[in-house]
């Protein structure tokens, strides 16, 4: 016989049913009916009652929504325990039990059905009821709630009705609040609201408590296929398969006078972290008051002082449930009459700023050990300390403005301010003309991608985590809220409508894509303090435990500084060709390009090379003691040069002036300027490729045009030899990109090398230095052991590798095809954001097999973009490279997550290391 149901009392057999795992008694019992359970068996006062299993609720819906057999024999058996515990009786006049009846599944989850309290009374209890509390107030307050509950979430009938009978009783009796009201109208409303039911559902009202309890199991039941269920699984990646379990527990009374409350409290503080409850309570007042937000409740604290014993309990309690849980608890209470019971814990929701604190936290007070607070925190999470957030006070004073306009899917982090427009186009205009932009759209195409890109934040009124402005937004690094089903977007209007507040075209919006809330308004933002204590220790532990180097991308010296400052200990690429595009200095570099004879050449290298000098000593200074890799010219000359398009109608507008030219001296100054810039497009049309990304760029040009990496490579050694004077201590390493075949990069180092001797013997200084490549080529993977003879490190460019492996074009694929490959499932994942394991993880693995063959003690780390991203960083820390280089905003984040990936792998081989022990 399958055994649906479960007293809290019996955890441990739920346990041993499903092989002792607690995640296993959390899909049986469903999160809510696991943790009452668990909270009975470590001893704090939880009320009597039981769980009826998912497994029932699955064989409910399978069954053509009708019971399995024994299921309410069950349910009557574990009632009667109930009954037995607490010395009431269910349906009973004289002394009666009454209930709750709530959902509750695996994971906590919106759209399931609301709870019902106050099950089982009707008029003959409530006569009973009477007698035993001598509080017709609170009796018929109950009854009330009772019959307003079960019709609107058990029997469908519309919610208006009720608070429109409600509304006019506070009227007549100017109060605020409907628990104000005197017994008298209490009594009349009861009437009331049968009178409604019979006429909005076409039946009575279930007198029979039995009648109440089964329909309300079954309505719980039904709830998990109800749309708003559905929707949200489908959103929020949760299977549906899983059911819900079903809760049934005995009523205590919050609003039975002043001696009794309800509340919600969390055992640390949620926004900050600080470890110090944090809740609010309402006294005479049932559960659903203080999340209904109708009365103002009262801070905590104020519990202390109102019920001081109570509150003290209430904060052991707190502290024993920490303990137990080790995680911060998020928990409903009710006060009965100065008895406390706790009817809920949970893992508490948290910033990102409160995680790292408690994280930190628990470690100290040894609650928690590095490894696992090194876990708990998420690489996201320290992406927040990095970028503009709102202000917490500043999100406070909207919400009581009521600015806030609704909630949808946080899919894409981060605040975004600015005006919202309606479409693609405008938000283009508006953002070209400086104007601040949040793009607003039922949901997003491929046709918007421009406006996406151009505004700051995007809000859509459909739409899950992986629709297309997910996708495109997270990609972008754009703040967004998606599928804001409050929200109604009028295109032809151009409004955006919740409830009964409008927003026009051009007002202001404010959007936190952290925890997808959209707000009316200007909202203060502020940059988070990447300095704050907590974080700077749990990095701190990161950088203990990992294994992986985490280095930065940086060009100039501000980045290096900054990379330094946020904990990179070497920069991995340098990309020399950025400086190239300097005002004093494009001109030298469109000059070098275009010189028609070998002195005009070198005139206008030795021009570049005082500043390539510059530069390099600069970055050497930042990383004083670090390795900096330094890549030689990467792109395509014709980058460097104005377009064939700008010069051919900058030709037409010239010769259109001449043509109406009125002084010779006019007309001398156009022709000069014509014959230049026919020179030019004459050298732009020789550069021109038909496939620039796979022409004449790289180590080949390097090849072809010596003379420019030489000054490159002069630059960097006279740097080095300058600062090693000053007392810097310097590593650079040379990087040639691009490398395809082993002879190029033995012909290129060759002639590179030649020059770097003549500088250290024209300068006396002696400098450590390596010579290497990036592997961005196929290629140059599967051969990487004859690169490795002339390569002292290899650096994957993983971002050409990819491009080059699967034969896409990053630059065009991503704003369009690649974002229907992702949203149809023909790819899980952009293979540019997180590294394509299976084909470009398989090239670097074999790279380094064979270049570790042929030099055991070669460096090999990585300076794509994928250095920066946590799934990818665990697959290099897989492979045994040295580092990742990353940009140096994305170098906390690696930092923890390299640590993440050495805990990880540690475990796994102490997990090995058992199976072996036990083989
Ligand atoms: P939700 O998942 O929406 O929080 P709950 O089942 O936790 O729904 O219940 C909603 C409110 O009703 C909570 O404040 C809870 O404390 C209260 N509540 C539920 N069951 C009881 C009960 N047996 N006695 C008193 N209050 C209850
Ligand atoms: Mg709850
Ligand atoms: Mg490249």
């Amino acid at each position: 016989m399958t055994k649906w149901v479960y007293n809290f009392d019996e955890v441990e057999q739920a346990e041993a049913g499903v092989g002792g795992s607690w995640d296993g008694v959390r899909g049986l019992l469903g999160g809510k009916g696991a943790n009452l359970g668990e909270m009975y068996r470590i001893g704090v006062p939880v009320p009597p009652g039981f769980t009826i299993t998912t497994e029932a609720c699955n064989a409910y819906l399978e069954n053509d929504e009708s019971f399995p057999d024994d299921l309410l024999d069950q349910v009557a058996t574990a009632l009667g325990r109930v009954e037995g515990k607490t010395e009431k009786k269910f349906g009973s006049p004289e002394n009666p039990l009454l209930v709750s009846c709530r959902s509750g599944a695996k994971f906590s989850m919106p759209g399931m059905m609301d709870t019902v309290l106050n099950i089982g009374m009707n008029d003959e209890v409530v006569e009973g009821m009477l007698e035993i509390f001598d509080d017709p107030h609170f009796v018929y307050d109950s009854y009330r709630r009772l019959i307003q509950m079960f019709a609107s979430v058990v029997m469908g009938v519309r919610e208006e009705p009720f608070e429109d009978v409600l509304a006019e009783y506070r009227e007549r009796r100017g109060v605020e609040s409907d628990s104000d009201l005197p017994v008298e109208d209490l009594q009349e409303i009861v009437v009331r609201f049968k009178d409604i039911v019979r006429t909005y559902a076409g039946r009575e009202f279930p007198a029979e408590p039995n009648d109440q309890l089964r329909m309300a199991i079954e309505a719980v039941f039904r709830s998990w296929n109800g749309k708003r269920a559905n929707d949200y699984r489908n959103a929020a990646g949760i299977a549906h398969d899983l059911g819900t379990g079903v809760n049934v527990q005995t009523m205590v009374f919050g609003n039975m006078g002043d001696g009794s409350a309800t509340g919600v409290a969390m055992s640390r503080n949620a926004t900050t972290g600080e470890p110090k409850l944090e809740g609010d309570f309402l006294t005479n007042a049932q559960g659903e008051d203080v999340v209904a937000g109708i009365r103002h409740t009262d801070a905590i604290d104020l519990l202390g002082k109102e019920m001081p014993t109570v509150f003290g309990e209430f904060r052991d309690i707190a502290g024993r449930l920490e303990d137990h849980y080790r995680e911060m608890q998020d928990m409903e209470f009710t006060i009965e009459r100065g008895k406390l019971w706790l009817l809920q814990t949970r893992d508490g929701k948290r910033t990102a700023q409160a995680a790292v604190r408690i994280a930190v936290d628990m470690t100290e007070e040894g609650l928690i050990s590095r490894d696992e607070a090194l876990m708990r925190v998420q690489p996201d999470h320290v992406d927040f300390f990095m970028h503009p957030q709102f202000a917490a006070d500043s999100k406070r004073d909207a919400v009581a403005r009521n600015d806030l306009l609704a909630t949808g899917l946080n899919v894409s982090p981060g605040a975004a301010v600015g005006m919202v427009a309606f479409d693609p186009d405008l938000a283009q205009r508006w953002a070209e003309e400086g104007k601040p932009v949040i793009l607003a759209r039922p949901e997003t195409k491929p046709d918007d991608v421009h406006g996406m890109l151009a505004a700051e934040g995007v809000v859509t009124s459909r739409g899950g985590r992986t629709s297309h402005a997910a996708l495109v937004a997270r990609q972008f690094g754009k703040p967004a809220v998606v599928g804001v089903a409050a929200m109604d977007i009028d295109l032809s209007e151009r409004t955006l409508t919740v409830e009964d507040r409008i927003v026009h075209e051009g007002e202001w919006l404010s959007l936190d894509g952290t925890d997808g809330q959209v707000f009316s308004g200007k909202l203060d933002t502020r940059v988070p303090d990447i300095d704050d204590p907590w974080l700077t220790k749990l990095l701190s532990w990161a950088d203990d435990v990992r294994d992986l180097d985490v280095w930065a991308n940086a060009d100039y010296p501000v980045d290096a500084e900054r990379a330094r400052r946020y904990g990179a200990r070497g920069i991995g690429l340098c990309r020399t060709e950025h400086m190239f595009f300097e005002p004093e200095r494009l001109p030298l570099v469109q000059r070098m390009i275009t010189a028609e004879t070998r002195a005009e050449r070198i005139e206008a290298l030795d021009g570049l090379l005082p500043h390539q000098r510059e530069d390099f000593a600069g970055l050497f200074r930042v990383m004083h003691g670090y390795p900096v890799i330094i890549r030689l010219i990467d792109p395509p000359l014709h980058e460097f040069l104005p377009s064939w398009d700008q010069l051919t109608s900058d030709l037409a507008d010239l010769k259109i002036r001449l043509r109406s030219a009125s002084t010779l001296q006019e007309m001398n100054s156009l022709l000069e300027e014509i014959d230049q810039k026919t020179r030019m497009l004459g050298r732009v049309e020789a550069l021109r490729e038909q496939n620039p990304m796979l022409g004449l760029r790289g180590v080949r040009l390097g090849i072809m045009r010596p003379s420019l990496t030489r000054m490159q490579v002069r630059a960097i050694f006279e740097a080095a030899c300058q600062v090693t004077r000053e007392g810097i201590d310097v590593h650079p390493e040379v990087m040639i990109p691009l490398t395809a075949h082993v002879n190029e990069l033995a012909r290129q180092r060759e002639v590179l090398e030649e020059e770097a001797r003549a500088v250290m013997k024209e300068q006396g200084v002696e400098i450590d230095y390596k010579f290497g490549t990036m592997i961005e080529v196929p290629r140059a993977a599967l051969t990487a052991d004859e690169i490795a003879e002339y390569a002292e490190f290899i650096s994957f460019g993983t971002n050409d590798l990819t491009q080059m492996t699967y034969a896409i074009s990053r630059d065009d694929a991503e704003g369009g095809f690649l974002i229907d490959y992702l949203s149809g499932g023909i790819l899980e994942d952009n293979p540019f954001a997180t590294i394509d394991r299976d084909g470009v993880g398989q090239l670097m693995e074999i790279a380094l097999e064979k270049a570790k063959r042929v030099r055991p003690g070669l460096e090999a780390g990585i300076c794509g973009e994928h250095g920066g991203e946590p799934r990818s960083i665990a697959l290099f820390a897989e492979l045994g490279l040295d580092y990742v280089s990353c940009s140096p905003f994305r170098v906390p984040i690696a930092r923890l997550a390299a640590a993440q990936a050495a805990i990880v792998s540690k475990a796994t081989k102490e997990v090995e290391a058992e199976v072996v022990l036990v083989d």
